[in-house]
């Protein structure tokens, strides 16, 4: 069945906002995190369990293969399909704590992270932790049995998941946790459970079998499926359940999941050590896993290369000695005493091994995070500096304890011997798990070659020689399927064969994956990584930044953007003239690519290589511009006077007409007029501002001569649209209450002369006009600078993106803030603050996300109201500057989960004023700057 004839049947079946069978959907959601490419036929998001009994029953019918994807973030190249790709959905997002947060179930579709912050309030948290844990969601981290740098054998999927929600290849519900689904289960499913019992008599009653399963079993394992499950076990609901965690999607559907959560303890103390070798890293495992250690991370000297010369890192990293290593040991307890014990009882227990550097424990917050800062930026530095179109694999081994030293030496030396001495390897001590990353050349065949020798030495070496693991975490996919038998022998593969065909006898789901007959395909559909584009060559398709982007749910993540630009610029560089095909190409897909994307540049906040995707899109506007769209640009910001002013009067008009026809009709008519627009008239709605009134006066004295000075820079939003809209209960601007707060505060204010013609010039910068936004940010610099007396006096604005570009393109003499962190830096102190009797809930803009604003405003606002609610998952409103009048759909989309999450707030605070437009309508209540709030709360 081709991809036409299956859209034709799929659509029968499922609405058609589910079903996406164009060429660049399948394309971009078809992509993992692995270096395998497979572009599916059609992709169905799913938002229940009836439409994913709906999917696998049709796929059972037709022989239709199906592969579920969560995050995306898998390795091994275990989330793609050339068949039917499931997507899960944001119904799968929910979730229940019980028990005070021992128990909690979760939504498959939910990321680890909204997990965990759902537990945190009760102290707990979920087992497995993988890296990835800000992405990777709840389905994929069981269906890999993903885990990390906690200890991962006794807290992973496997360990602390009670109990299941499954649906099978034949379209069957399994509740493992109701006695009433586990009975008509094993009723209505004889055979498969027929099969299990055989299985489990077979492994238990082979006592070689059973020793080989528990010896290996102690180690953390993802080749092939758990089949410890078969030992561990003798019921086969509980088998069935076991069998999943690990399974890939290779076996069933797992819609949620119960978990024994783990206790958070919140004291935390960390211990940088350095050693003169990996070997002597390796013989701290022992005494170590006698003592309570939450993470003990090993670090060798090509991983603490990676970071040594950043920024704010241990200033020892640059003196220590070839071959030397590093392991950073952390401890956890509930109370100070029992902290100091556990930091005492790992001295003690480590005092006979050979150190560097004495251990010394530190409970400071600086020195804590910068040591986990080496840890946490050295995969991200080295992936960021490898060389141009090369791929970025993650191994993922593990070997005994006892053993690790000698096997580690013998991982190093494959690596210099095949050329790949740069790797750059850490690892999870006390599990013996670790990683190292290669950067193969996989768009040749002789860089394959040398990828595929190598992988060959590494499973001798890993499984033969030192009977370890070949993959400890990552799970086995396409990439170590290959291998499999060769770890375990014939015997137990053979009951992995029997396993998969007793779950899914028509190989319809994920095939190819976990087992597979072609000793080749860990080389086969290699993604090419072209050399497109600097600001995005070192994008390594991880999905880190999916979570984040206000276009996710609408047209495309950041890593979608990428994917499809590299895929454009490849077709182009078949063709003769590269850059002009590309822009071709790019306009049938320039509402995904680029209108709909908010150039917020969130993405660059998550992802490990520091791609700000927003800023390949700001290349392409430009590139896009044409002659008579400069000239308007032109004309605006040489006439920043008369279009603020212009904008005033008109801003008015609406709401008086608003005020005399009904906000109702007044809308039913704008949006009418917007439709006809086509894209050239905005959208108004009552949230609109009114206009501002002008300021006529540069200084503002205080009472006091000795008092404080400050600079207010209102931005032209403010002075055009700062005025009240629908709900205000306030009269005054947000400029004229600015000015009235910093007054009561006592200062004296000074605006910079000819404001009325200043701009920050991001405007312009968003969308692409460079030579206007150099122009606009060269005059504002030159004014703040004299009204700052040379950077000497503090310098407000009121919106938050706009101080963010000013703080990327100003004088760093200038000493810039937003209003959230003026008034907590400066006012708290000065400002008397009674909490009022109300609910709030607070915006965090993306600019103040990446300014790191987050508990500044938290405190602020709580400052000033008994209560303030924070939404969970509400990231980027989508707003963008003025993309919310010509794009609504953007905002909308971004803002689906607020209505939700503000619960009873009834008042909403931001520190964007046009970000608050958008926050209003899709919230139901009225957002307004936070200075509002201030001025209420304040004497
Ligand atoms: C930079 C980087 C670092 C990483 N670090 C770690 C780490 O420290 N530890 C670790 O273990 N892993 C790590 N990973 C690998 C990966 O992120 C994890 O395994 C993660 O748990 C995968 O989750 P996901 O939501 O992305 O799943 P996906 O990749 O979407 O899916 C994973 C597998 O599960 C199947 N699946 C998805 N949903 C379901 C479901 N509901 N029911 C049944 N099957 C399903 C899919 O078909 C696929 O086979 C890392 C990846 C990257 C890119
Ligand atoms: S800039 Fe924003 S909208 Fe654009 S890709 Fe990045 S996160 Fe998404
Ligand atoms: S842009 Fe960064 S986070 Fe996004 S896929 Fe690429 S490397 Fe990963």
């Amino acid at each position: 069945m081709n991809s036409k004839q299956l859209y034709a049947q799929l659509s029968q079946l499922f609405a058609k906002e589910q079903l996406f069978c164009d060429d660049l959907s399948r394309l971009t959601k078809g992509t993992d995190a692995g270096l395998y490419r497979l572009i599916p036929k059609a992709v169905v998001k799913v938002n229940r369990e009836d439409e994913v009994v709906r999917l696998l029953q049709f796929s059972q019918r037709e022989k239709v293969p199906v592969t579920f994807k969560a995050a995306g973030t898998s390795l091994s190249g275990q989330t793609i399909s050339d068949s039917i790709l499931m997507e899960v959905g944001s119904g799968f997002e929910y979730s229940a704590i019980t028990d005070d947060g021992r128990t909690a179930t979760f939504g498959c579709g939910l990321t680890g992270t909204a997990a965990n912050r759902l537990l945190m309030r009760h102290r707990r948290k979920l087992g497995p932790k993988p890296a990835s844990i800000n992405a990777a969601k709840i389905g994929g981290i069981i269906a890999n049995n993903a885990s990390g740098s906690s200890y991962g054998i006794r807290h992973n999927s496997y360990n602390t998941v009670k109990s299941m929600r499954i649906i099978f290849a034949d379209g069957s519900l399994l509740d493992t946790a109701d006695s009433e689904s586990c009975r008509s289960f094993i009723a209505s499913h004889p055979q498969l459970i027929s099969d299990v019992r055989q299985l489990h008599l077979e492994a238990t009653g082979n006592e070689v079998t059973r020793e080989k399963i528990e010896r290996k079993f102690r180690l953390k394992n993802t080749c092939g499926y758990g089949v410890n499950s078969l030992i561990d076990f003798s019921d086969p609901i509980s088998i069935i359940q076991h069998l999943m965690t690990g399974s890939e999607g290779t076996l069933g559907f797992v819609s949620q999941a119960t978990f024994e959560t783990v206790h958070d303890a919140p004291l935390k103390a960390t211990a940088m050590v350095y050693f003169a070798g990996l070997r002597d890293v390796c013989d701290t495992i022992i005494p170590l896993r006698g003592c309570h250690v939450s993470a003990a991370e090993l670090m060798d000297r090509n991983a603490l290369r990676a970071v040594e010369e950043l920024e704010g890192m241990p200033p020892e990293l640059i003196t220590l000695p070839e071959g030397a290593a590093a392991l950073l040991i952390d401890t956890a307890a509930d109370d100070e005493e029992t902290l100091l014990q556990q930091m005492r009882e790992i001295e003690d227990k480590l005092s006979h091994i050979r150190t560097l550097t004495p251990i010394r424990f530190t409970t400071d917050r600086y020195l804590y995070n910068r040591y986990w800062n080496v840890r946490n930026g050295l995969f991200t530095s080295a992936a960021a500096a490898r060389p141009p179109h090369t791929a970025c694999i993650i191994e993922d081994i593990a070997f005994r304890g006892e053993i690790l030293g000698d096997a580690l030496t013998d991982v190093r030396e494959l690596l210099v011997q095949t050329g790949y001495e740069n790797a750059v390897m850490w690892g999870h001590l006390l599990d013996g798990n670790v990683h190292f990353t290669i950067f193969p050349e996989i768009n040749n065949p002789a860089g394959v070659q040398k990828y595929a020798a190598f992988m060959h030495q590494l499973c001798d070496l890993v499984a033969l020689k030192h009977d370890g693991s070949l993959k400890a975490e990552h799970g086995t996919g396409r990439n170590m399927a290959p291998f499999v038998e060769k770890e375990w022998g014939s015997d137990v593969y053979d009951l992995m064969k029997r396993i998969k065909k007793a779950f899914d006898p028509d190989n319809i789901l994920n095939p190819g994956v976990v087992i597979n007959n072609d000793s080749d395909v860990f080389i086969q559909h290699l993604k090419q990584i072209p050399e497109v584009n600097p600001l995005i060559d070192k994008c390594i398709e991880c999905g880190f930044c999916e979570v984040s982007c206000p276009s996710k749910n609408l047209t495309l993540t950041p890593r979608q953007r990428i994917v499809a630009y590299r895929h454009l610029a490849e077709r182009a560089a078949a063709g003769n003239n590269k850059r002009v095909s590309i822009q071709e190409q790019l306009k049938n897909i320039s509402y995904p690519m680029e209108e709909t994307c908010a150039t917020d540049g969130l993405c660059s906040i998550n992802c490990p290589v520091g791609i700000d995707t927003g800023k390949l899109v700001k290349e392409l506007r430009w590139q896009h511009n044409g002659k008579i769209a400069n000239r308007i640009a032109d004309s605006i910001a040489d006439n920043m006077y008369g279009i603020t002013a212009l904008l005033r009067g008109l801003l008015n008009l609406p709401h008086s007409m608003g005020r005399m026809i009904g906000y109702d009709t007044m809308e039913n008519v704008t949006k009418g007029l917007y439709r006809l627009g086509d894209g050239l008239i905005p959208l108004w709605t009552r949230y609109t501002p009114s206009g501002s009134r002008k300021i006529n006066r540069n200084i503002f004295p205080a009472d006091s001569s000795d008092a404080p000075m400050a600079v207010y820079f209102p931005s032209c939003i403010t002075r055009s649209m700062g005025g009240p809209s629908f709900g205000y209960r306030e009269k005054d601007d947000l400029p004229s209450t600015m000015l009235s707060v910093l007054r009561k505060a006592g200062y004296t204010v000074i605006i910079p002369e000819e404001k009325d013609r200043l701009c920050c010039g991001m405007a312009f910068s968003s969308k692409g006009f460079r030579e206007q936004a150099g122009k606009k940010e060269k005059e504002l610099n030159e004014a703040l600078l004299k009204a700052s007396r040379n950077g000497a006096l503090p310098i407000l604005c009121d919106m938050s993106p706009c101080l963010l570009h000013m703080r990327e393109t100003l004088d760093p003499r200038l000493k810039l803030f937003d209003q959230v962190e003026f008034i907590h830096d400066f006012l708290l102190e000065r400002l008397q603050f009674t909490r009022r009797p109300v609910s709030v809930t607070i915006h965090t803009t993306c600019s103040s996300t990446k300014m790191q604003l987050e508990e500044k405003f938290l405190t602020v606002a709580s400052r000033c109201a008994e209560k303030v609610v924070v939404p969970e998952n509400v990231t980027c409103c989508g707003w963008a500057g003025d993309r919310g009048f010509f794009y609504p759909e953007l905002n909308n989309s971004a803002l689906a989960p607020l209505r939700q999450g503000i619960r009873d707030a009834s008042e909403g605070y931001s520190n964007s004023r046009t970000c608050e437009i958008g926050l209003s309508i899709n919230s139901g209540i009225v957002y307004k700057s936070l200075i509002y709030l201030v001025d209420r709360a304040t004497t």
